[in-house]
C-alpha cells in the first residue's frame, strides 16, 4: 500500500469544497455520473477506432444504493484507470492559487467553482466521510487499484482485486447528507440529471411480464405470464433532439414533449435546431399553448451540455421572451458550469442566444407564409410570445413586423401594414394624425364598439396580459396614436371636424351641471358637456388614455412609479347636450323628479362602464322597477 498527500496548494481543500458549495450538494450525482459515462464513451470511441481489441460489451452505468453499509455506488465499465493514471487525474489536481480562488467563488453556487476547476469527482466530498475508487483499466494485464481518502488530503493506495473492467465510485455517505440514502431522493435526482445520458444508467430493478418460457396456459388457453425482474434503466439515450429532423414524424415530436412535461397539455408546434458553425448547438423548442398564463409557461426550458442535464433556469441565456417555450437546448459550447453573471457576458452566450431569437422568427414567418389561415387560428396562443418579442427584443422586432397581426372585435387579422391601408382614410383626424381604436373587452365595451362602427370606424381587440406595453411599442413602431374606446367619446378621439352644433346654450348647462354633479363624487368625476348626436347615450364616463396608461404601469410595479404615490383614480362625466333627455331634465320642474331623473342617467352611464355596485346597484334596481310603474 501506498500513501500519499493530495498534490494541491492550500492546506486542505475540502473544509472548502464542504462549506461553499454545501447548498447544491445534489449536482455529486452528475459529476459521478457523466464522469462515468465519459470513461464509456471513451472505450466505445477507441474500441470503434481500433485501439481497444476484442468485444467491449454492453456499457453502462450502474448506481447502487446500499442503505445497510450507508453507501452509494457508481459503477461503469468504461476505461478504467491504471494506478498511475489514478495518480495523474486523482492525485494531482491541477489548482493553484487556491486562496485567491476561495475568496473568489465564496459567494457563488457550486457549479460555478466545480466545473471551473475541474474537480467533478471531488464534489463527492460534499456528501461523503470517505470515498473509494476501485479501478480495473481496460488495458491488458492491468492490475486493480484502489484508492480511498476520507476527505483529509491524506489518501491511499492500494493493490486490490477486481476482474470487470471499469471503475467502482463508493460513498460513504455522511450523516448531514443522509437523505441521499433514502431511496424517493435518489431516484428523484438521477431522473433529473441522467433522463439523457447517452449511455444506460441503471438504478434498481423493475418488473416486466412476460410469456411464461415454460408455454403454461391459463383457463383460456392463453400463454401464462410471469413477472420478470429487469434492470431498471433511467434515460432515454437516443432523445429526439439528437436525431435528424427527417427522421422524426410529427408523433415522434409529441411524444418527446410528454417525455419531458408529462401530463401537459399538446403543444402548437415545434423549432428543431441544428446549427454546427459557429458553435454546436442541437435542441427542439416547443410552443406551448399559451392562453394568458404567461408566468405559469415560463422557465421550462431545459438546458443539457453532451445530454447531461445541467439547469432549467435559463434565464440570462436565452432571451427573456423566449423563456416562454419549452424544450431542450443541448451545447457543449455553452460555459454551463461558470456562474450566472458571467454566462450573460459571455460572447458565446450571445451568438447562441441571438441565434435562437432569429430561428424562431423565421419559423413563425414560414408558418405565416405557407398557411396564413392556421396561423390565424394560433395567433391567440403566440400573441403573448410574439408581442414580447417585440418589446424585449429589437432584432426580434424588425423581424416579426411582417408576420405580425392586428385583431379585430370582428375577428379578423391584418398585418401591420394591411391595417394601416385599412384604416387610414377613415380613422386620420383634422390634424392628419391616425388613429387606432381598441378595446380591452369586446364584451364590456359592445355599445362603445357598436358607435364606433357606425361611424365607419374599426376597433383592434387587445386583450392580451401585454397589451398596455405593447400598445406603446406599436405607437412607436407604427406611428400612430392608440386610443381605447372608453377614453373619451368616439367624436373626441378621432377629431375629425368641427363639434355639431350644442342644443344647448352655455346658460343652459351651467343651469342643469349641478344637478348632474350631486350624483357623483366631485374629487373623481369631472361633470362636462359634449354636443354629441342624438341617438349616442345621454351620459357618458370616460378615463382619459393617458391617466388609464399611467395607472396600469404603476399596477404592473413599471420604473419608479412607486415613487410618486398611487395615481388618482379620475373619470369625466360626459352629458351629451343633445340627447333628448338632458333637455327633459333641464326642463323638468319638479325638483324631486329632476333629481331622479338625472341620477338614472348617470347611473346607466356607470351600469355600462361595469362601475355600478353594491348598495348604488340595488338602489338602482328598486328606482327603475318604481320608473316602470
Ligand atoms: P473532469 O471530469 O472535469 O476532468 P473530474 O475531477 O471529474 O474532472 O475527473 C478527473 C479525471 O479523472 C477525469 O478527467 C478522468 O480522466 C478521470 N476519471 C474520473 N472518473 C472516472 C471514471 N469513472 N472512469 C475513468 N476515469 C475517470
Amino acid at each position: 500500500m501506498e500513501k500519499g498527500t493530495i498534490n494541491i496548494q492550500t492546506e486542505n481543500i475540502f473544509p472548502i469544497i464542504k462549506k461553499f458549495l454545501y447548498s447544491d450538494t445534489e449536482i455529486f450525482v452528475r459529476e459521478l455520473v457523466s464522469n462515468a459515462v465519459d470513461a464509456c464513451q471513451k472505450l466505445k470511441t477507441m474500441s470503434a477506432a481500433g485501439e481497444v481489441k476484442g468485444d467491449i460489451g454492453e456499457l453502462q452505468v450502474e448506481v447502487i444504493l446500499d442503505n445497510k453499509a450507508k453507501t452509494i455506488t457508481i459503477k461503469d465499465n468504461g476505461i478504467g484507470m491504471t494506478a498511475e493514471e489514478v495518480n495523474r487525474y486523482i492525485n494531482e489536481i491541477a489548482f493553484s492559487g487556491a486562496t485567491e480562488f476561495v475568496e473568489k467563488y465564496k459567494d457563488k453556487d457550486a457549479n460555478s467553482i466545480i466545473g471551473h476547476f475541474g474537480l467533478g469527482f471531488y464534489s463527492s466530498f460534499m456528501v461523503s466521510d470517505k470515498v473509494q475508487i476501485k479501478t480495473l483499466s481496460h488495458k491488458n494485464a492491468s492490475q486493480a487499484v484502489q484508492w480511498e481518502s476520507d476527505g483529509s488530503p491524506e489518501y491511499t493506495i492500494s493493490e486490490i482485486n477486481k476482474k470487470d473492467r471499469g471503475t467502482e465510485i463508493v460513498l460513504h455517505i455522511s450523516k448531514d447528507s443522509k437523505e441521499y440514502l433514502e431511496d424517493a431522493r435518489i431516484n428523484t435526482v438521477l431522473n433529473k440529471y441522467c433522463k439523457f445520458l447517452p449511455i444506460n444508467v441503471i438504478y434498481g430493478e423493475k418488473s416486466e411480464f412476460i410469456e411464461d418460457p415454460k408455454g403454461e396456459k391459463d383457463e383460456e388457453g392463453n400463454t401464462k405470464k410471469i413477472e420478470k425482474k429487469i434492470p431498471n434503466v433511467l434515460n432515454n439515450t437516443a432523445p429526439a433532439w439528437i436525431k435528424k429532423p427527417a427522421d422524426l414524424k410529427a408523433e415522434d415530436y409529441k411524444g418527446f414533449y410528454s417525455e419531458l412535461y408529462p401530463f401537459s397539455e399538446e403543444p402548437m408546434f415545434h423549432i428543431h435546431l441544428n446549427v454546427d458553425y459557429p458553435f454546436n448547438l442541437t435542441g427542439i423548442l416547443y410552443f406551448p399553448k399559451l392562453r394568458n398564463q404567461v408566468e405559469v409557461q415560463k422557465n421550462k426550458i431545459q438546458l443539457y451540455s453532451n445530454q447531461v442535464f445541467i439547469t432549467d433556469s435559463v434565464e440570462n441565456i436565452v432571451p427573456e421572451f423566449l423563456t416562454l417555450l419549452h424544450g431542450v437546448i443541448d451545447s457543449p459550447d455553452i460555459p454551463l458550469n461558470v456562474s450566472r453573471s458571467y454566462l450573460q457576458s459571455d460572447s458565446n452566450v450571445k451568438k447562441i442566444s441571438n441565434h435562437i431569437s432569429k430561428k424562431v422568427a423565421d419559423k413563425l414567418g414560414s408558418m405565416f407564409k405557407k398557411d396564413r389561415k392556421d396561423f390565424e387560428s394560433k395567433w391567440s396562443d403566440i400573441e403573448v410570445f410574439i408581442q414580447y418579442g417585440m418589446l424585449t427584443d429589437d432584432k426580434f422586432g424588425e423581424r416579426a413586423e411582417k408576420f405580425t397581426l392586428l385583431k379585430t372585435t370582428d375577428d379578423e387579422f391584418f398585418t401591420f401594414e394591411e391595417y394601416k391601408e385599412k384604416v387610414k382614410d377613415a380613422q386620420t383626424d383634422k390634424d392628419s394624425k391616425l388613429v387606432y381604436l381598441y378595446s380591452h373587452n369586446a364584451e364590456e365595451h359592445h355599445s362603445l364598439i357598436e358607435v364606433a362602427k357606425s361611424k365607419g370606424y374599426n376597433v383592434l381587440l387587445l386583450d392580451g396580459p401585454l397589451s398596455s406595453h405593447y400598445i406603446q411599442k406599436l405607437e412607436e413602431k407604427q406611428g400612430v396614436s392608440l386610443a381605447r374606446l372608453d377614453a373619451d367619446t368616439i367624436d373626441k378621439l378621432i377629431n375629425k371636424e368641427e363639434a355639431q352644433p350644442s342644443k344647448l346654450s352655455k346658460e343652459e348647462e351651467d343651469k342643469v351641471k349641478p344637478v348632474f354633479e350631486s350624483n357623483v363624487t366631485k374629487d373623481k368625476f369631472t361633470v362636462q358637456f359634449e354636443s354629441m348626436s342624438e341617438t349616442e347615450q345621454p351620459v357618458v364616463i370616460t378615463q382619459s388614455e393617458f391617466m388609464r396608461r399611467m395607472k396600469e404601469q404603476q399596477a404592473m410595479g413599471g420604473g419608479g412609479m412607486q415613487m410618486m404615490g398611487a395615481f388618482p383614480e379620475m373619470y369625466n362625466l360626459v352629458v351629451n347636450s343633445n340627447h333628448p333627455l338632458t333637455s327633459k331634465i333641464l326642463a323638468e320642474k319638479n325638483k324631486g323628479k329632476k333629481e331622479k331623473l338625472a341620477k338614472q342617467a348617470v347611473d346607466l352611464a356607470l351600469l355600462s362602464n361595469g362601475m355600478l355596485k353594491g348598495k348604488d346597484l340595488a338602489e338602482f334596481i328598486s328606482r327603475s322597477v318604481e320608473m316602470i310603474d
